[in-house]
């Protein structure tokens, strides 16, 4: 059993008060690490430490900044199979994807940020007459909380905390409750990597210490990847502070009867809503919408794929799908397969979980598909964070938007088509943050990413992170 602690002010600390919270595998059900379960005093100790940090941290010159942020980098490189490892056993999210893409990706990234370092300082200047000079200065907002959820805590860390750095913020992460242990082993080494309070780390549950965090005056700007729900909270309880908020989905796959129907086939299952790390995905393609021309064919080659996935031990480089993150998580997918029952719904695959899927106490459910006519359905309308997805029917464009944007969400959408005027008019129609066509779920660094509706607003990018102050000089 391993203890991990929190990074505050330079040094790797337990929770103040000593408690800590256990951490489970859930491909075993065993408790496997201990986390602390911080609360209000160590809330403040890390505000106070990223305030103390902030202001010869803002004032170092932005290339200054960059050097660290290559630290970093490095780090990941040189660290990548175990934080890979640490990360699988902690959330079940199959080592192939954390060790193969996520890792390589995240020294990439923290690389990207600090070439960014300089857009973080751009203003403009505005001749407003020939005695009148306006100009604009973007400063950094002071002390960041980048709240993370558990399912790719590596990448929501750096996709949040190398920007806000990079722009001239101190930062304090809040790792999700059922998955901190890779975050808190970054903060390990990265503790000598940075200045004492530039980044702090400090795990708990979201209620108590995250909670503290977002009321703290001494924050100046949330980030939170994480749930509706959650955003809703946060903003009841924040009072006035800017927010990026990068939210759940219920995204739209829509596959035309023109479409190269074995890369679609491929696309809907591989990377989304099953191996994509077992449903548990804010884009999931959980909502598939299919021609009704091809629509018998196109369901059979679902099940086809579904069937050749295989579940197991995430740390096997040859397991295709893990479990689900925590006893918790399970039960609410197990509740939504009981729903989908309950509601109507057509099983044409999967419905089995625990035991009768991977022997042992480990959280499993198997790749499931319902079909339905009705997306008013609650399984249609909302996240279940699962490998569960319904299928519709529909019989023109114009219905396949409609259905598609039917929706409190607007996260991400998929379109399968070789029609290039209708993929340009899909990309206009589809209300959502994103639209692949002909692919799914490719996030490059460098193109922004965020949603519409209740999947929340704003980008995690270096400009986020900063705000813009303006200036008038009468010459
Ligand atoms: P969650 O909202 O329950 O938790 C996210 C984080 O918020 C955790 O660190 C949690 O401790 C913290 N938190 C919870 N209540 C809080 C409060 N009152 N004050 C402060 N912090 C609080 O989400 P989750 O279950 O960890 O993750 C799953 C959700 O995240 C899904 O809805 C998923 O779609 C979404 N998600 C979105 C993206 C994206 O980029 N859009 C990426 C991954 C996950």
């Amino acid at each position: 059993m391993i203890d991990y602690r929190n990074l505050i002010g330079g040094k790797v600390q337990p929770a103040a008060d000593g408690r800590t919270l256990d951490s489970v595998n859930p491909a075993t059900g065993e408790v496997w690490a201990r986390i602390p379960r911080s609360g209000p005093q160590d809330a403040e100790q890390a505000v106070a430490a990223a305030r103390a940090a902030f202001p010869r941290w803002s004032a170092m010159p932005a290339l200054g900044r960059a050097h660290f942020l290559r630290k970093v980098a490095r780090v990941f490189a040189d660290h990548a199979d175990e934080l890979a490892r640490l990360e699988t056993t902690d959330n079940g999210r199959i080592l192939r994807d954390t060790l193969k893409k996520d890792l390589p990706g995240m020294a990439f990234l923290w690389e990207l940020a600090a070439g960014q370092v300089l857009d973080a300082v751009k203003g403009d200047t505005v001749l407003m007459g020939p005695d009148t000079l306006g100009l604009t200065r973007r400063e950094p907002y002071g002390v960041a909380l980048c709240v993370i959820p558990w399912n790719s805590p590596v990448s929501t860390f750096s996709a949040k905390a190398a920007f806000a750095l990079a722009a001239g913020n101190t930062v304090i992460v809040k790792p999700a409750e059922q998955a901190s242990v890779s975050t808190l082993r970054l903060g390990e080494l990265l503790a000598e990597v940075f200045p004492p309070g530039v980044l702090n780390i400090v795990s708990g549950l979201g209620e108590e210490v995250g909670e503290a965090l977002v009321r703290h005056r001494g924050v100046n700007k949330i980030s939170l990847t994480g749930s509706t729900e959650t955003a809703l909270r946060i903003t009841r309880n924040a009072g006035v502070k800017p927010m990026t908020f990068e939210l759940g989905g219920k995204s739209p796959n829509i596959v035309f009867d023109d479409a190269d129907l074995d890369k679609a086939a491929d696309g809907v299952t591989v990377n989304s809503v099953y191996t994509g790390n077992a449903g548990q995905v804010c884009v999931a393609g959980s909502r598939i919408l299919v021609h009704r021309p091809i629509w018998d064919d196109f369901i059979a080659r679902i099940a086809g794929k579904a069937a050749g996935i295989t579940l197991g031990d995430p740390l096997d480089l040859a397991t295709d799908m893990g479990p689900i993150v925590s006893q918790a998580q399970y039960e609410r997918v197990v509740s939504y397969l009981e729903l989908a029952e309950k509601e109507g719904a057509e099983r044409v695959f999967g419905g089995r979980y625990g035991s009768d899927v991977v022997p042992g106490d480990g959280y499993w459910v198997e790749p499931t598909l319902y079909t339905t006519t009705d997306n008013g359905l609650r399984v249609c309308q909302e996240e279940i964070f699962g490998p569960v997805a319904v299928a519709i029917p529909f019989d023109d464009e114009a219905q396949a938007v409609r259905i598609a944007n039917d929706s409190a969400y607007g996260l991400a959408a998929g379109v399968w088509t070789r029609d290039l005027g209708r993929a340009h008019r899909l990309i206009r129609d589809l209300d959502s943050g994103t639209v692949w066509v002909n692919t799914f779920r490719q996030m490059p660094p460098g193109l922004p990413f965020g949603g519409v509706k209740d999947s929340g607003y704003g980008h995690d990018a270096v400009l986020e992170y900063t705000r813009q102050k303006a200036a008038i000089i009468q010459i």
